[in-house]
């Protein structure tokens, strides 16, 4: 009961065997001796770290709670960053893929409205008169699966890193040109940090919603020069978008494809207002983003698929089990190989991390993590040396323990929402 609760009734722990002995660094006397042999069950649980609310949601919600102070830092201050950075030249942009087939649309009227009718070359109409509800299964669904060009849209996945990488490269080269500087000298002038989120649309291609920020050279300490303004970010941000591109790698098959941003872009400039209320919203909003799994998104599953069977077998609709299909076939290519395509059908070819920051953006989720355990008394004491050894033993709860952990979860995810609900009144009170 104890080790369940200090793993925040996790759903998956890992089971550890071993010992850790603390000694003094100078006289060798031994200050402290863990081992999991004199333990209850003789052995150590410790938290699965998952990051999705559908495999751990204590796990996730601690995620979701680091990722929320990893960008609020960023925004906000605090972490070690400077509150100063408050002021300086932020955007909250997103960047979307571009079109890879009309696909079904929610909204107040109908979705693809054709007066003069028509088919396409398969025989299916090329408009849809029907108002869909958001949730509606038909929403993101392609109105004609023939006409969807599921190559463009498997190989945009997997080639959307490189796109970032090319298109944070072209803002910086944009702010030195426009600011009369020489490529190479930007780094010497100023500094462009990010932390950026992907989530999957309704159509099951990847978004990016991201938060830029603009320094000076030494990072978040540092003031930016004076031409960078707001407005030169949102201009460089908006061309760049535009301007970069990747191009696939040649072969016989499918040749080259130019791959690009969506045409859909907005970059909305953060003002740094007395409360912090926006910033706190956007991340608020991008911490929601990490703890979901590609499935619950309903685009992907959260497990590998190791064969053409899985796909057929995974709870998905037909349109992510056609772009599933798709990654594996040109998977099988070799011109693609470097792509890893089978192994990332489940996240229809994208292999991002869901969350990617810079370097100087704000703080990391290892100091976060070390933080807590401070906070939680786990003190690395000075002048001491330390002998760990420690092994795997298993994962996971007997049934017996899988209901005490929800229930501790349960109890604490409980506790929290009141402290929440404590605060605000305290504010309210005011
Ligand atoms: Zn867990
Ligand atoms: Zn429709
Ligand atoms: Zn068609």
């Amino acid at each position: 009961m104890e080790q369940i609760t200090a793993t925040g009734g996790c759903a998956h722990p890992v089971h550890l065997s071993g010992s850790t002995t603390t000694l003094d660094a100078v006289t060798g006397e031994i200050l402290r001796h863990y081992d999991t042999r004199t333990e209850p069950g003789e052995r150590l649980l410790v938290r699965c770290r998952n990051r999705r609310a559908s495999v751990c949601a204590p796990c996730s919600r601690l995620h979701a709670g680091d990722t929320y102070h990893l960008v609020r830092a960023g925004l906000l201050g605090g972490k070690n960053i400077p509150t100063t950075i408050r002021n300086r030249p932020r955007l909250f942009i997103t960047l979307t893929a571009p079109s890879f087939g009309p696909v079904h649309r929610a909204g107040a009227g109908p979705c693809r409205p054709r007066r003069a009718g028509g088919t396409c070359a398969h025989g299916r109409p090329v408009g849809c008169g029907v108002v869909h509800a958001p949730d509606a299964l038909l929403v993101g669904q392609p109105l004609c699966a023939g006409c969807y060009d599921y190559t463009a849209h498997v190989l945009w996945h997997a080639h959307a890193g490189i796109l970032w990488d090319r298109f944070t490269r072209d803002v910086r080269r944009h702010l030195a040109s426009s600011a009369g500087l020489v490529q190479s000298h930007f780094s010497q002038h100023a500094r462009l940090s990010f932390a950026r989120v992907a989530e999957y649309q309704k159509r099951a291609a990847v978004h990016v919603h991201a938060v830029v920020r603009l320094d000076g050279p030494a990072g978040p300490d540092d003031q930016p020069p004076l031409w960078g303004t707001t407005d030169q970010l949102t201009d460089a941000v908006r061309a760049s978008a535009q301007r970069v591109l990747v191009r696939t790698p040649y072969g016989p098959a499918i040749g080259e494809l130019a791959l690009r941003w969506g045409t859909q872009l907005d970059a909305r400039p953060l003002h740094a207002d007395a409360d912090g209320a926006d910033d706190d919203a956007v991340a608020a909003y991008v911490a929601k983003y990490v703890t979901k799994g590609a499935s619950e998104t309903g685009a992907g599953t959260d497990y590998r698929l190791t064969s053409w069977q899985d796909i057929d077998a995974a709870h998905v609709s037909d349109h992510v089990r056609t772009l599933m299909r798709t990654a594996w076939l040109l998977g099988g290519l070799p011109e693609y190989e470097p792509l890893r395509l089978r192994t990332w059908a489940h996240t229809l070819g994208y292999r991002g991390h869901i969350l990617t920051k810079s370097r100087a953006y704000s703080t990391t989720y290892a100091a976060l993590r070390a933080e807590r355990a401070h906070h939680l008394g786990h003190i690395t004491i000075p002048d001491t040396t330390t002998d760990a050894s420690w092994r795997y033993v298993g994962s996971g709860h007997t049934p017996g323990a899988a209901l005490i952990a929800a229930g501790i979860a349960d109890d604490l995810a409980e506790s929290r929402r009141l402290g929440v609900e404590m605060r605000q009144e305290g504010e309210w009170g005011r």
